[in-house]
């Protein structure tokens, strides 16, 4: 049987093993779920909610052993592991208390003889496929979401977090949660493709852009939903108003947090030229007094990058900067550590906007600095990108936030140390970003069929 072997990013051993599930059992598998689906759709939500609710208490009670496996396999820092998880229990959570609410019917219009309503259906049978960056957190998105909505659930787990996907199904297997309703398949993205290839009714796929391209694709072939989360260059506006002391603390975590591997990080600065000097010497002081080391150690802040290929894809993108005439403010190297994947956090000027860090998205702790002269030239250089997941403007003034947040063609907002990133909020892109949205009420709803019903009162 083939294998798909995980390797430890702090130091590239092995650490385990998953076997590659085969065509022929992916067939069946989806044969499998299809008849699950036909009584786990037939439930209330009430009533798929308390087997959520059971899948939930075996995570809690299990916490420890997923901060562990999570941090070891793709590199965060146990610290970063836990808070992470703890995030994405308090979205599981919301589902739990709000899913009835966000999938009830929905009246139309009403006569003293007839009603109009929307009712929302489950679609069937999901292929998801989700990135390592949040092994954890894309199931609940992902996974937890269409099981509340009616859907039964076939995962992929991206090939460099298997062990923590096969953690996450056995879990699931001492829960409440029937049989085939929840099922997991292992391999790269050949067995993702093996997948969408079979008779699913939607796709849900968080990852690359490229990718999410390719599988789009197919579900045009097939005439079914795609919801795509792909990749993010947000841009952080730093207008001439803020009180830098109060921002800087925000900018270091939207752009380092995860160790630099986040879709919706905040990947490029733009800072007014009165400001600029300032924010650059705060955030260098900041940035270089974090820890960079084993993802085992709680000071750990920053860990390796995933694997030696996106660890080589970030040196890469650095190299091609300071060529073309980056200013190194601190970093700018591969660091020598136990033969892992550590990359220093990175600052970096004299942006050009030739160089990859300004038009690819960059994976890693690499924050690329411009200055800019006017509100317009600001806007116009956020939205020079492909991307259109997140942005972040900080400005202490209302007009601003408000002339800006509209201008800019993103997904998502969010204003000095807010974040938007919470489970009532629907979270998606706009351009290459992607398609669709997760969460919050209209997240739901994606993953349903919308009927409408007139009928008699
Ligand atoms: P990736 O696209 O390489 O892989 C994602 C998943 O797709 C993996 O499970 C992989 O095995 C699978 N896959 C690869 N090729 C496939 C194919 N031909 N057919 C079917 N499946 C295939 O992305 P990645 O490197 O794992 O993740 C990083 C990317 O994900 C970044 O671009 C990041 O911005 C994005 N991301 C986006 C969001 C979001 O919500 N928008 C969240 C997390 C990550």
């Amino acid at each position: 049987m083939a294998k798909i072997v995980s390797i430890d990013p702090s130091n590239n051993k092995e650490i385990g093993s998953t076997t590659i599930t085969t065509e022929k059992e992916i067939i069946t598998l989806v044969q499998k779920s299809k008849k699950a689906q036909l009584g786990w759709g037939a439930l209330s939500v009430k009533e798929r909610i308390k087997h959520i609710k059971s899948m939930f208490d075996v995570f809690k009670a299990n916490e420890d052993k997923l901060v562990n496996l999570i941090s070891k396999e793709m590199g965060k820092g146990v610290t970063s592991a836990r808070g992470s998880l703890d995030f994405y229990f308090e979205n599981l959570q919301w589902y739990i208390d709000n899913a009835e609410r966000c999938l009830q019917d929905e009246i139309l219009n009403e006569t003293k003889s007839e009603i109009s309503k929307i009712v929302f259906e489950p679609k069937g049978v999901v292929a998801s496929i989700i990135p390592w960056n949040y092994p954890f957190g894309m199931f609940v998105w992902q996974g937890c979401q269409n099981l509340i909505a009616g859907n039964t659930v076939i995962m992929k787990p991206s090939e460099f977090t298997s062990l923590t996907g096969k953690l996450i199904a056995d879990l699931i297997e001492k829960s409440s949660l029937p049989k085939d309703v929840f099922i997991t398949i292992y391999g790269d993205g050949k067995v993702g493709e093996i997948l969408v290839n079979q008779d699913i009714d939607l796709i849900c796929f968080t990852g690359s852009t490229a990718v999410g391209q390719l599988l789009y694709k197919k579900a045009a072939e097939k005439f079914i939903p795609a919801l795509m989360e792909l990749g993010g260059s947000a841009a952080g506006i730093v207008f001439d108003d803020v009180d830098v002391d109060h921002i800087v603390d925000s900018i270091y975590e939207n752009r380092f947090l995860n160790n630099g591997q986040s879709c919706d990080a905040l990947k490029r600065l733009l800072v007014h030229e009165s400001k600029f000097d300032i924010v650059v010497e705060k955030l260098k002081k900041l940035v270089t007094g974090k820890v960079v080391g084993k993802p085992s150690d709680t000071k750990t802040d920053i860990g390796p990058l995933v694997s030696k290929r996106h660890f080589e894809l970030v040196a890469s993108q650095v190299d091609d900067a300071i060529n073309k005439g980056a200013k190194v403010i601190c970093g700018g190297k591969k660091l020598n550590l136990d033969n892992g994947n550590y990359y220093e956090p990175t600052i970096l000027t004299n942006i050009k906007k030739d160089m990859r860090v300004w038009n690819e998205e960059v994976f890693g702790p690499v924050l690329p600095i411009m200055p800019f002269k006017t509100f317009e030239q600001a806007i116009e250089l956020a939205n020079d990108t492909r991307y259109g997941l997140g942005g972040y403007i900080f400005t202490s003034n209302k007009n601003t936030f408000e002339k800006a947040s509209r201008l800019l063609k993103t997904g998502g907002l969010c204003q000095n140390n807010l974040s938007y990133v919470q489970p009532q909020n629907p979270f998606g892109g706009t351009k290459m970003s992607g398609l669709g949205r997760n969460n919050g009420k209209h997240g739901f709803q994606e993953l349903c069929n919308l009927k409408v019903i007139t009928c008699e009162k």
